[in-house]
């Protein structure tokens, strides 16, 4: 059924598909800590860490978090640095920095209280749709939607909804669709149903039909392959850009690193020096001194809009690079508490430099 015409359920067969939906969570979902805790600040951390990255990994780094930062206040009182390792692993780092920002932003404008009201969270840095709706009705009880990854594919196979789940008109259904089954009672734990279905039982590629709540009313499986929903509108390839980078150390054996702007692309992450271009002339221009020999290794970064191939070079002296934030020698034990960008993490893996490796991303 096209958005236009898929009308959110109406009331009559809400009531018993929201029943179907509470009970099959409260029987089924995971025990995740925040879960077991539902204060604001655990369901708004939780909420942004799970955003890009698998649950089960992010799990220690919650209890770690929570150990040195059990409030907003806490957050707030220390600097980015302070910050930085305790989200070393879980990458995009823009999220660490919006809550931080956040945090500073409750203790300031609300005596350290997490506003209960929608509008009011809904205006700090970093809170957009749908950390709203899952802060606000998981936390605070509140009648509003969430709409991520798993409740787009649960809805649109419910529905069997066949357009493009990115386009406005069913975005619009999507909010207006979730929205109408949070009008009730227990907003909170029916929306993490929808999301916990998506994660665990409608997964993308083998929905698990036959355990779930809502087969007897799932239009896409009546239609058939659900697993082809929701579409997918193949995207323009990223754009190929090639790098020059440089393990450039010194006397001591310590790594110069440069630490981006907060503004862009890896913002205020730590790189290997480099720039845009092939062979060792890029990194000339950053005053380094090229090993003669071949590259130390080559890897690739994908990123949503451009493809990085990534030159690793040896190379010696300081890098003098423009704009930078910061230019720091790190020896190499201290590499695992700054926060790397992930091209850099595989350059340093690959060229032997031992460094954690980023937990996978992709909420589930
Ligand atoms: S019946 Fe199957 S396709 Fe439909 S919502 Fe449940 S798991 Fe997904």
């Amino acid at each position: 059924m096209p958005p236009s015409t898929a009308a959110p359920p109406p009331a009559d067969d809400r009531d018993p598909l929201r029943a179907a939906l509470l009970a099959w969570y409260a029987r089924h979902q995971r025990p995740l800590p925040w879960r077991l805790d539902p204060s604001p600040w655990r369901v708004w951390v939780s909420e942004i860490m799970c955003q890009q990255t698998r649950v089960a990994s992010v799990i220690g780094y919650f209890e770690r978090f929570m150990a040195r930062f059990p409030d907003p206040e806490a957050l707030a009182a220390v600097d980015l640095e302070t910050l930085y390792p305790f989200w070393a692993g879980l990458g995009y780092y823009a999220r660490a920095r919006n809550l931080h920002a956040a945090a500073r932003q409750v203790v300031t404008e609300y005596g350290g209280e997490i506003p209960s009201d929608p509008e009011q969270f809904g205006a700090l840095k970093g809170v957009g749709r749908y950390t709203r709706g899952a802060v606000m009705s998981i936390a605070f009880g509140h009648r509003v939607p969430v709409v991520d990854g798993n409740v787009v594919r649960v809805l649109c196979r419910w529905f069997n909804v066949a357009d493009d789940p990115k386009t406005p008109g069913v975005q619009r259904w999507l909010w207006a669709t979730a929205g109408a089954l949070a009008d009730g009672p227990q907003p909170g734990d029916l929306n993490q149903a929808l999301m916990e279905l998506g994660a665990t039982v409608c997964t993308p590629r083998s929905p698990s039909c036959l355990v779930c709540p809502l087969a007897s009313a799932c239009q896409g499986r009546r239609a058939g392959d659900p697993e082809r929903l929701p579409t997918k509108t193949p995207r323009k390839g990223p754009r190929a850009v090639a790098r020059s980078v440089a393990l450039s150390r010194t006397a001591e054996g310590h790594i110069w690193l440069v630490r981006n702007p907060d503004a862009g692309l890896l913002g205020g992450q730590w790189a290997l020096p480099g720039a845009e271009g092939e062979g060792p002339a890029p990194l000339a221009a950053l005053g380094l001194t090229v090993a003669d020999g071949p590259p130390l290794g080559q890897v690739t970064h994908t990123f949503t809009h451009q493809r990085w191939a990534l030159t690793v070079y040896a190379a010696t002296g300081r890098p003098q690079v423009e704009g930078a934030a910061e230019i720091a020698a790190h020896p190499e034990a201290a590499l695992d508490g700054l926060a790397l960008g992930g091209p850099t993490l595989k350059a340093l893996r690959k060229v032997g430099v031992a460094v954690a490796a980023r937990r996978g991303a992709g909420r589930t």
